[in-house]
């Protein structure tokens, strides 16, 4: 038995002489690319200026660089755990088709986060440390008709015995997805496709966990 679990065009490439037409449709799948910055300040200095909560999302609409920012010594007890001097903060830049953006240089989009906490929370201290990490194609995209996509894909899987698929790029990108779609390829290896029909038929109603962490 095979499970292909890679992105979208590796697994086109591994499935194109076995199964073209679910090749063909991974083919179509988008990806959007984004970077991480990561900044780490004195807790003294950040912890005041942040409001209660793990981090907030920013809409389009906002007109900012960023899209969204974790709190990520209040949202992950391990990184608080490192240093009980620094406050760890995280945000992340590129939408869909955003390219301008992840082009520019790592000290660029370290001043451009810290503007938009500044404009955000009204954090103007200085960070201690800095990373910045860029994840090119990391994120699938769902357009309308993705659902209808992938449930093409896995009719076509279906028609070969012992393969089954499963990852970020059919029904939801957060980790409770993919666990779930990792454990509904499983089943349908055994030969049970309830969770693969229901995956496929209302992805979020069927995942209990949420669609992210
Ligand atoms: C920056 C970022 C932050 C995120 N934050 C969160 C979060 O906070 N919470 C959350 O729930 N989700 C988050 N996500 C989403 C989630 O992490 C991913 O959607 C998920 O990890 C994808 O899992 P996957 O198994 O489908 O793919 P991957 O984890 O990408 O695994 C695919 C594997 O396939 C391998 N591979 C590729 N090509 C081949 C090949 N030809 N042959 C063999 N192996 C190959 C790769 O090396 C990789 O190991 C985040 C994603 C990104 C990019």
């Amino acid at each position: 038995a095979v499970v292909v679990a890679v992105p979208a065009p590796a697994a086109a490439a591994l499935l194109s002489a076995e199964a073209p037409a679910a090749a063909a449709e991974l083919r179509a799948v988008e990806y959007a690319s984004m970077a991480l910055i990561t900044l780490a300040y004195r807790r003294s200095d950040a912890d005041a200026a942040l409001p209660d909560g793990s981090g907030f999302l920013v809409p389009p609409v906002d007109g900012r660089t960023i899209k969204a920012s974790t709190f990520a010594s209040r949202k992950w007890g391990w990184i608080a755990d490192q240093d009980p001097d620094v406050t760890v903060l995280r945000t992340s830049v590129g939408r869909y088709s955003e390219t301008e953006v992840l082009g520019r240089a790592d000290a660029d989009l370290v001043d451009v986060s810290r503007h938009d906490l500044r404009e955000a929370v009204g954090l103007t201290a200085a960070p201690v440390e800095t990373r910045v990490t860029r994840w090119t194609d990391g994120l699938p995209q769902y357009p309308v008709g993705h659902h209808a996509r992938v449930a093409r894909i896995r009719a076509h899987v279906g028609e070969l015995p012992g393969l089954a698929v499963c990852g970020a790029l059919y029904d939801g990108v957060g980790i409770p997805a993919c666990v779930a779609s990792a454990y509904a390829a499983v089943d349908q290896l055994g030969g049970d496709l309830t969770a693969v029909r229901e995956l496929t038929a209302a992805p979020v109603r069927s995942l209990h966990g949420g669609a992210g962490e």
